[in-house]
């Protein structure tokens, strides 16, 4: 590690399980940024009782972790975090500083890139640099991939969604630094985050389901997203959405796919009523087997599933619910519609 000088920092985040899969991906892509930067890794871990994972983030390709490990960093606080992120960026002037599209992260990000009066990219799902040494963060946009750049002012601040990214390989043989950053003991907080709340989610879970029936603005209202709902049920599917349904509040936003929601790879992604918009396709290009249900035949979506249904689907989910429910009870359940 001969090499001077951070040229890209990743924030990271921990929850009581480990370090979250999107900032292990972070740092596989941050790593390919700077090895053609020939500079260094920055990964920066904000919270309380972190140690042990500081090792597992230089595995990762970290070559300096800059730990904050101090009651107060827990919960999560905004305001703190960002005046501490913003102090260390200052100091180390990276070209790069990469977040994940979590929730951490979508509050963080914002605040980090005004106070640094920068740009900012958010939901990125493609990060390269040029032959300039600019870094393009490419993003689904008016119907197809447009690439942003930030030229002049730096850092170039993007975040990027879980799953966009491949895990990195992890290498026990690595050697890095570990930094302690330090943290005041008391802070004028103007908000303070008091707890965090977890929300049980119903259902099976979009993250590790096999099969997801996803709805979108053709489910019409919410009869007709009740309808979608029970198709998921049957199946033993995940419901996922798109946005026009979460904005009409049939559904949560943590049920939405795609560039600004949740990265999937079903072994069977079942879309209805959507018609296909590349901010929502996006999230399920790991989905092995694809099937459309909407009553336009020239729809978008159509061109990209492996299967499709021309039907209006307030007639035919329902009747496909009933098939499928009838085919579960005439053998007692054991019929598995997966
Ligand atoms: C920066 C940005 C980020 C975004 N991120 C996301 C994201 O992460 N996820 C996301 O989903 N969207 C996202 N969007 C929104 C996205 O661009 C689309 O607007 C959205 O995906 C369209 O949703 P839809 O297909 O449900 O609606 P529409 O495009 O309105 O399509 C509805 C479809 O339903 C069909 N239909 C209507 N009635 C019926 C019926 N009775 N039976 C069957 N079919 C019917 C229609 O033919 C049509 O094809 C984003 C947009 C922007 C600008």
């Amino acid at each position: 590690m001969a090499k001077q000088g951070v040229a890209v920092f990743v924030i990271a985040e921990q929850d009581e399980i480990g370090i979250e899969p999107v900032s292990m991906q972070l740092i596989g892509k941050a790593r390919q940024l700077v090895d053609y930067l020939d500079s260094n890794l920055g990964v920066v871990l904000l919270g309380n009782g972190l140690s042990n994972n500081a090792q597992k983030l230089i595995e990762a390709g970290a070559d300096k972790v800059y730990l904050g490990d101090a009651e107060i960093l827990m919960p999560f606080q905004s305001e703190l975090y960002t005046e501490i992120i913003v102090k260390l960026m200052t100091k180390s002037r990276p070209q790069i500083l990469l977040l994940g599209s979590t929730f951490l992260g979508r509050e963080l990000a914002p605040l980090i890139a005004s106070r640094l009066e920068t740009g900012l990219t958010a939901h990125c799902t493609q990060l390269e640099i040029n032959s300039e040494g600019i870094l393009e963060q490419s993003i689904p946009a008016y119907g197809g991939m447009i690439t942003i750049v930030c030229p002049e002012k730096r850092p170039q601040m993007a975040t990027v969604a879980n799953g966009v990214f491949a895990n990195p390989m992890l290498d026990p043989s690595r050697s890095g630094e570990i930094i302690s950053i330090e943290v005041p003991d008391n802070f004028p907080f103007r908000v303070q985050t008091l707890e965090i709340v977890k929300e049980k989610s119903e259902g099976v879970s979009l993250d590790s389901a096999n099969v997801i029936v996803a709805g979108g603005a053709g489910a019409a209202d919410q009869e007709g997203w009740l309808q979608i709902s029970e198709l998921a049920d049957v199946c033993n599917a995940g419901l996922g959405s798109t946005r026009p349904a979460v904005d009409a509040g049939w559904t949560e936003l943590d049920t939405m796919i795609g560039q600004s929601g949740k990265m999937v790879s079903p072994d069977l992604y079942i879309g209805v009523g959507l018609s296909g918009e590349l901010q929502h396709m996006v999230g399920i290009v790991g989905a092995k087997v694809m099937i459309a249900i909407n009553n336009d035949a020239k729809a978008p979506v159509f061109e990209q599933v492996d299967y499709g249904v021309v039907e209006d689907c307030r007639v035919f989910v329902p009747a496909l619910v009933e098939k499928l429910r009838n085919i579960k009870n005439s053998d007692g359940g054991g019929t598995n519609v997966n």
